[in-house]
């Protein structure tokens, strides 16, 4: 771990600059802070909530509590949060069947879904029981130019069949901004007002406890995200929410289950303690996240690259994408944050051919939770313009040592 005089300078220069952005960081982990503390006292939560269940699950108090703990930190009428959900596509899955009918149709208004949502879409007569092989009908509207919703487009593209408006708050792997509570307010009130009868749904991945508000709070009816990502933790060992009216998430817990049995059956195996556990510390870790995203922004921007999100830029979703210069930094910056892992550090993460992904990939993935990503990690696609995904960090100090590890290796290798 030792840094050239060099890098060390850059540190100092960047967290001076940073400095500002940190302390408007601090008070929205303070506002979530108490907000979720909030919640666990009007539900008096206790020791007991933690035992595990077997079976059935039946009256595992623990179970019911964790739902409506949540619904309050999310600032939602209901929430359904299992370890039964395998990850964030399955989740959001489970939101979108629960409330669409044969007939209905769908319509993202943000674009292009996130890769893995595709097939949850499908075609119709695809044959694997996705939305559209269903005949559920399915429209996106794509997003323009600067990446704001083409609201004109949207009105159009509502039909009277539409039941679900689809929004996904976060960039996911792409170079868009990602929406803010308040853009989403807004998305909110025009389709609303074109027909209040509406099911606005948000994908929320990556994006719990990064502002003062959720999607919830702002007039979103339902949505849904991974708690191997930021409500999480970092300890909760799998699982996924869904949050919303009460009606809608009764609809999506008969999706999970089966109908007439929906959330009041499920044993919890034992995860209901990190579940809480790991609610109680996201605010915290998500704001370390966040810091650290803002941290390699700063050096990034310093060194003449160009970040997305800006370093001083409002913050809304965990995703801090690096546009680099040759396949040598991206490659190089990757690996770095690797290094710095304090799991599989001895591992050198290579380009490879994933199944799915038309250029050979690259990720760093040191996590004690596997694929976690409110932990450090970072990915590219190794492509022209040569952009790294980076994202999560448990401690702001863990973030900086991978991206100064990173720079480190790049500047041994004579690439700055
Ligand atoms: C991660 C993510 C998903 C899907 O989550 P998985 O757990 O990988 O299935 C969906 N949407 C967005 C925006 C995400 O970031």
């Amino acid at each position: 771990m030792e840094f050239g005089e060099k890098v060390m300078a850059l540190m100092e220069r960047a967290e001076r600059l940073a400095e500002p952005a940190y302390r408007q960081i601090e008070r929205t982990i303070d506002r979530n802070q108490w907000k979720v503390i909030a919640a666990f006292q009007k539900h008096k939560v206790s020791d007991f909530h933690f035992a595990s269940s077997t079976g059935y699950g039946y009256n595992d108090r623990g179970r019911e509590v964790l739902d409506l703990v949540y619904a309050d930190a999310l600032g939602a009428e209901a929430a359904l949060v299992r370890p039964h959900f395998v990850s964030g596509t399955h989740t959001i899955g489970t939101a979108l069947f629960g409330v669409l009918r044969p007939g209905d149709h769908l319509l993202y208004i943000t674009g292009k879904p996130y890769d893995t949502l595709h097939k949850v879409i499908g075609k119709p007569g695809d044959g694997t029981g996705s939305l559209q092989d269903y005949s559920i009908g399915y429209d996106e509207v794509p997003l323009l130019e600067d990446g704001s919703p083409d609201y004109p487009a949207i009105a159009r593209a509502i039909q009277p069949n539409t039941k679900v408006i689809g929004i996904q708050r976060s960039r996911g792997y792409s170079w868009r901004p990602s929406f803010t509570v308040a853009q989403i307010g807004e998305m909110v009130r025009f389709v609303k007002e074109i027909n209040p009868a509406l099911v606005v749904f948000v994908d929320n991945c990556y994006g719990e406890f990064t502002e003062e508000q959720e999607p919830t709070e702002v007039g979103v009816d339902l949505m849904a995200g991974s708690l191997i990502k930021n409500p999480g933790g970092g300890i909760a060992p799998s699982g996924g929410y869904i949050a919303g009216r009460a009606d809608l998430v009764e609809r999506a817990a008969y999706r999970l289950t089966a109908p007439g049995i929906g959330g009041e059956v499920g044993a919890m195996l034992g995860a209901t303690r990190s579940m809480f556990q790991g609610l109680f510390l996201a605010p915290h870790l998500v704001g370390q996240a966040v810091k650290g995203s803002v941290f390699a922004a700063a050096v990034f921007e310093e060194l003449g690259f160009t970040s997305h999100p800006r370093w001083g830029a409002p913050r809304t979703d965990l995703i801090q994408a690096i546009r680099f210069t040759s396949a040598e930094h991206l490659i190089t910056f990757v690996q770095g944050i690797q290094k710095a892992s304090a799991v599989d550090s001895h591992v050198v993460p290579e380009p490879w051919d994933m199944p799915g992904y038309e250029h050979p990939v690259i990720m760093a993935a040191g996590t004690f939770i596997q694929g976690g990503s409110l932990e450090l990690s970072a990915d590219a696609p190794i492509r022209e313009p040569f952009i790294a995904y980076m994202q999560g960090g448990l401690t702001y100090s863990h973030c900086k040592l991978g991206v100064l590890t990173a720079i480190q290796h790049m500047e041994d290798k004579g690439l700055l």
